[in-house]
């Protein structure tokens, strides 16, 4: 059975009635957030809510939660947490874009359906990053300098063999 924020709703019917719904949703069942994403595990939960603003269904989406994403320089887990509110203007067609009020994001809404799924993959994919990095160095397994360290520990090691066969063959 599939998760219910992943069924698609009617827009304009939730907008006629204000509807609210709360949510919870598993991160890693978002399929356009994992193909970009390494990894990506947690959990978000939350709430939409829905109305109508000039003629146009506003879903404002108020979510909370921790993904757990992978770090990309030492590959470690890394918490980064999400705390979200967005209000999305639904238009059912790119060409409705330019009646959605300015200080609402607009989403594409095919038919005038959406899932809490999709809103909440693409607020996620807004706000979490393409390439996520430990920001604390002491947090990160592999330190900035490393690869320095690493060529100065392995340049005497190839070397000191010839050093040390050189000696020898003098005496
Ligand atoms: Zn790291």
């Amino acid at each position: 059975m599939s998760p219910p924020w992943s069924k698609p709703l009617d827009v304009d019917r939730l907008a006629e009635t204000q509807a609210g719904l709360d949510f919870a949703v598993a991160l890693a069942e978002l399929p356009r957030l994992r193909s970009r994403l390494a990894s990506v595990e947690g959990n978000v939960h939350g709430r939409v809510h829905f109305a109508r603003e000039g003629g146009v269904a506003v879903a404002e989406l108020t979510m909370s939660g921790t993904a757990k994403l992978a770090c990309q320089r030492c590959l470690e887990a890394m918490d980064v947490a999400v705390e979200s509110r967005v209000r999305v203007g639904l238009i059912s067609a790119q060409a409705e874009i330019n009646r959605v009020p300015q200080d609402l994001e607009p989403m594409l809404a095919p038919e005038g359906r959406v899932s809490i799924g999709e809103l909440v993959e693409e607020e996620l994919l807004l706000a979490l990053p393409i390439v996520p990095l430990h920001e604390e160095a002491g947090e990160c397994a592999v330190a900035g300098s490393t690869p320095g360290v690493t060529d100065q520990q392995e340049e005497p090691a190839t070397q000191r063999p010839f050093e040390r066969l050189g000696e020898l063959l003098k005496r």
